[in-house]
This record gives structure tokens, C-alpha cells and sequence, in this order.
């Protein structure tokens, strides 16, 4: 992606500004952040006068001044991809044995997937009650620019990694969809090198109406509560969240149908306190706020923001907990097999060719649909770290000190800050015990072009290059048994972009921040 490409082309885009044009943009910004609830909780301060001790405080998320450009080809490619995607997840999801053979690869370093496993195993031999599953997925990727196809530039969407649970940052996004429409029609044609809001090509993004949609769909199918009883969604949640408006956007957006859904919000701390499993065969969830304990709720749907990282797991009765989710009637978004079919081993083994004419996908999905075409376009080379030839091979290049440089090592985590790149991989696997090196993957970095921007991150200005990543969500809800399809959408999009010195691209992690795109 050019810097000035496709907008004028006479002009860089975005346009040099000034001190004042600066301080006017940072005004504007901050000022609709907070109108439009494109907004965090502060991070919390050891300096006791800041602290916001009511949590009444809300900060502006971080975000890029201009919308990012990206290849109209490309984007149209990561949209057209989901709905593939979405189909595979659920299939591979459904395969228990498939995911068996997963487990049992990791299983020896990672004490958190074994966990997962067992939650499943506990459950399944009881019986599962609910066959409906809801996925709410996020595909993220990098344009790569491709070379060999002229006439150039061309830029092939190649996938970071797919998301099974906890997908954030839809809501926010929408919000900064808007952000960016609004600067293009009221601010940019102010700037002393306007940039008028027409040449812009900003796409539409309904990620917050999808996603919710997805959910909307999936409390419709569990069918009628017990007796005397409410249905409701459950957002589970971390009670130290400070992406809270994010999942408020979902909420609100759950509000507006009709008639509205109810929405609570739990902390997965609190699951074992407030939510109890009805003493029948289907073993409903039964949930009563603590401001109303009268209340008679039947949970249709949980959907987590929280449960994906061992962190949420500080004790036993954590793990308890989330048997106890597992074994309700409740549709889970996701349950514990959607969330390991989320794994970076998963993902390495669905991108490894088995010979040069067949994939492992066919025992998935039909390979010849217009999406699986596309899906498969998004492939990166991924290899394990296991002792076959292949792991061998990539352990050689792991431990190189030139060739690691290209790669980056990745554990079976979520959340970001888990990964180790580049030349801090050599150390890092000598400091392992063997039997753990397993349970890693090595994945090709890819590169995608730098351009220039502006990130607005707690009132400061940065400007430099920028590389961006996007994500698109799918809304999917299948039938655990017989396969069948009940709900599939490609739901809307995300735009991250971070400086392009930085390795990690997390906004919540603090490492990047909210972008939107303008189609090149
Ligand atoms: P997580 O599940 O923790 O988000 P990711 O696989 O998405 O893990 O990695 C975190 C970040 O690291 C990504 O958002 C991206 O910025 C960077 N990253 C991961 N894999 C690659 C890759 N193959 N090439 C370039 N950057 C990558
Ligand atoms: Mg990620
Ligand atoms: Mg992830």
C-alpha cells in the first residue's frame, strides 16, 4: 500500500498538519470519543488523587487520526473468506477426534489446554444437553505484498490467526468506522492540505448489528424457557475489564430488538454464586440478579469475554465454574471444543499441505465454493515444533540465529503478549524443557508495507509509520450433531494498526490502536 496511492495523486495522504491543526484534531477527537462512547476504563494508577475510586471515568480509546489504506481486493478477499471460514470452524469444532489428536500434541506443555480437555471429558461423559453452538469468530490478517503477480502492487490478505473466543472490538470499531466519516465530512476538508471527504472511500461496517444478530440468532433457536421463567444472554465477564464499552455496544444493540433481549452481565468469578443449574434432565441455567434475587432467569446464551487465558482460571472453583457452564442447557458462544479449534496448533495443522495435491480441508468443508477459494488464498507457511521431519526441520530454523528472524514462535494462547519473535526465539527454546517445545508453533512473519499515520493515544500525538491488521468477524450457530448450519454471517470488520517498529498489535494490550479503512 502506497503512501499516497489511490487517494490524489498528487497529494500524500494522510496530509502534513500543522501545530494548531493538531491541537484542533486531538480536540475534535477526544471530544467525539466520549459523545459516541468509542471509550475505555482508565488504567487503573498508583497515584491515589487520579485513581478513579467510583469507576465513573471513561478515557477515549486509542486511535488513528486518518483511516488506514488498504487494497480494495484485499478487503473484498478477507470478507469474502468468512463465511468459509466460518463453516470450518463449526466443522472442526464438531470433530472431536480431530481435536483429540490436537490435545494430545500440546498437551505435555500446556497445563491450560489439558484443563480445557478435561472440562470437555467431564461433560461428555454425563452427556452434553445442548446441541446448538454459537460462534462469534474474528479472522485477522496482514496484506503481503505479493511480487510475483503483475502487473503490481498486489497484496494478499494472509491470515495472523483465528479467534474463536472472546473476539473483541467489534462495538469499537463500528464507533471508529464513524469517527473517521465524520472527520472526512466536517475536519479534513478544513486542513490546510484538505483532503475532501468524497475521495475517500470508506466501506460500510456492521460489525455491532452482526455480531449481536449472531447472538439474536442463537437465543431465538434454544426455544422456550422453563415455566415461570425469563430467557436471558449472559455476558461473562472479567471483573477487571477495561474494554467495557466495547461489550456495551452488544448489549445496547440486543436492546433494540423486539422484544428486547435481556442482558447481564456476570463475572466469571461470581458464575458459582449467581447462576445455578436446574435439577433436570436438560440441566438449564438458571440465573437471578443480585439486585433482584426473585428473578427468574433461564439463560439461552453465554457468550464469554472472558475464560480464554489461564488468568481466568486462578483456582479450582474457577475450572469448576466453567464445568458448570459446560454441562448447562445454555448455548455457549463459545464451548470449550469451539475454543480449542481456536488454537495456533489447530491453525498450523488446517495450513500444513499433506501432499502437494491434497489438504486436510476437504475433510472439513467443499473446497470449490467461491469462499473456500478465497480461505485458502489466506494461508501462511506454519510449521510445528514436534520431532517429525518437518518439526525438525523448523527447530533448526528456530534455533538459527539469521534464519529465526523470519519466524515467530507461538504458544496455544489468547490475549496477546504470549508470542516470542524473531531473535529472541533461540534463547527462549533453550530455556524450555524438551517435552514443551510441542506445544509451540513456528509461524513465517509476514510483512505487510508500512504507511504513514497519526495515533491518538492518551491525549499524545504519535506520527510515523504505521502497519495495520484486519479482522473480520463471522457469526456462525450449528447443530453439534448433525452439522446442520442454522446461522452463518460475515459480520463486519475491524482495523488495527500499531507503529511498525512494534512486534505486538493488541490494542487492549496496549500495543496498537483503532484504525478503519479506506478502500485503495
Ligand atoms: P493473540 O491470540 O495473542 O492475539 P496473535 O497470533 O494474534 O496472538 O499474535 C499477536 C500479534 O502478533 C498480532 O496481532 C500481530 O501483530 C503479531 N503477529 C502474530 N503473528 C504474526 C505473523 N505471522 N507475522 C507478523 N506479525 C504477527
Ligand atoms: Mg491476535
Ligand atoms: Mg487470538
Amino acid at each position: 500500500m502506497g503512501l499516497d496511492a489511490g487517494i490524489e495523486p498528487s497529494r500524500l495522504y494522510p496530509p502534513e498538519i500543522g501545530e494548531q491543526e493538531r491541537g484542533h484534531l486531538i480536540q475534535t477527537v477526544k471530544d467525539w470519543s466520549i459523545g459516541h462512547g468509542l471509550v475505555v476504563r482508565p488504567p487503573p494508577t498508583v497515584i491515589a488523587a487520579e485513581a478513579d475510586t467510583r469507576g465513573i471515568t471513561a478515557v477515549p480509546a486509542p486511535v488513528t487520526l486518518f483511516p488506514s489504506g488498504l487494497a480494495r481486493h484485499a478487503f473484498r478477499q478477507g470478507l469474502a473468506a468468512q463465511k468459509a471460514y466460518n463453516e470450518l470452524y463449526a466443522a472442526v469444532s464438531r470433530d472431536e477426534k480431530f481435536l483429540a489428536q490436537i490435545v494430545k500434541e500440546v498437551i505435555d506443555g500446556d497445563d491450560f489446554v489439558r484443563d480445557l480437555w478435561a472440562v470437555h471429558e467431564t461433560v461428555k461423559s454425563e452427556g452434553y444437553t445442548q446441541p446448538l453452538s454459537l460462534g462469534l469468530f474474528r479472522s485477522d490478517y496482514m496484506a503481503h505484498h505479493d511480487p510475483s503477480i503483475q502487473p503490481g502492487p498486489f497484496y494478499q490478505l494472509k491470515q495472523v490467526e483465528f479467534n474463536t473466543i472472546a473476539a473483541s472490538f467489534a462495538g469499537l470499531s463500528v464507533r471508529t468506522c464513524q469517527l473517521h466519516n465524520y472527520l472526512a465530512k466536517t475536519q479534513y476538508p478544513l486542513l490546510q492540505q484538505a483532503t475532501s471527504g468524497d475521495t475517500l472511500d470508506l466501506p460500510d461496517n456492521k460489525a455491532i448489528e452482526k455480531l449481536a444478530g449472531g447472538i439474536e440468532a442463537a437465543y431465538n433457536a434454544y426455544g422456550a424457557p422453563q415455566a415461570n421463567h425469563t430467557k436471558c444472554v449472559v455476558f461473562l465477564v472479567q471483573g477487571t475489564e477495561r474494554n467495557v464499552w466495547d461489550q456495551r455496544h452488544l448489549e445496547y444493540q440486543l436492546a433494540q430488538a423486539s422484544p428486547p433481549i435481556p442482558v447481564f452481565r456476570v463475572a466469571f468469578s461470581d458464575v458459582l454464586r449467581q447462576t445455578r443449574l436446574a435439577k433436570t434432565e436438560k440441566r438449564q441455567l438458571l440465573y437471578a440478579p443480585p439486585f433482584n434475587p426473585e428473578g427468574n432467569f433461564e439463560v439461552a446464551v453465554i457468550y464469554m469475554r472472558s475464560g480464554y487465558g489461564p488468568g481466568d482460571y486462578p483456582n479450582q472453583e474457577a475450572w469448576t465454574a466453567r464445568c458448570h457452564l459446560e454441562r448447562s442447557y445454555a448455548i455457549k458462544c463459545p464451548s470449550v471444543l469451539t475454543q480449542l479449534a481456536g488454537t495456533k496448533k489447530v491453525q498450523q495443522v488446517l495450513a500444513t499441505p499433506r501432499t502437494s495435491k491434497e489438504s486436510i480441508l476437504s475433510e472439513f468443508i467443499k473446497e470449490d465454493t467461491p469462499s473456500a477459494v478465497e480461505l485458502r488464498k489466506t494461508f501462511t507457511n506454519i510449521f510445528p515444533m514436534d520431532t517429525s521431519d518437518v518439526g525438525l526441520e523448523a527447530r533448526e530454523k528456530a534455533l538459527d540465529p539469521v534464519l529465526c528472524r523470519d519466524y515467530v514462535l507461538k504458544p496455544q494462547r489468547e490475549g496477546g503478549g504470549n508470542n516470542i519473535y524473531g531473535s529472541a526465539i533461540p534463547a527462549y527454546l533453550k530455556g524450555l524443557p524438551d517435552a514443551h517445545w510441542n506445544s509451540y508453533i513456528l509461524m513465517e512473519l509476514i510483512k505487510p508495507s508500512p504507511s504513514r499515520n497519526f495515533i491518538l493515544r492518551n491525549g499524545r500525538l504519535e506520527e510515523g509509520n504505521v502497519i495495520s491488521e484486519l479482522g473480520v468477524y463471522g457469526a456462525c450457530l450449528w447443530h453439534r450433531d448433525t452439522g446442520e448450519v442454522l446461522h452463518n454471517e460475515e459480520a463486519g470488520w475491524l482495523l488495527r494498526t500499531k507503529g511498525n517498529q512494534s512486534e505486538e498489535g493488541g490494542v487492549a494490550a496496549g500495543f496498537g490502536c483503532m484504525d478503519s479503512v479506506s478502500l485503495l
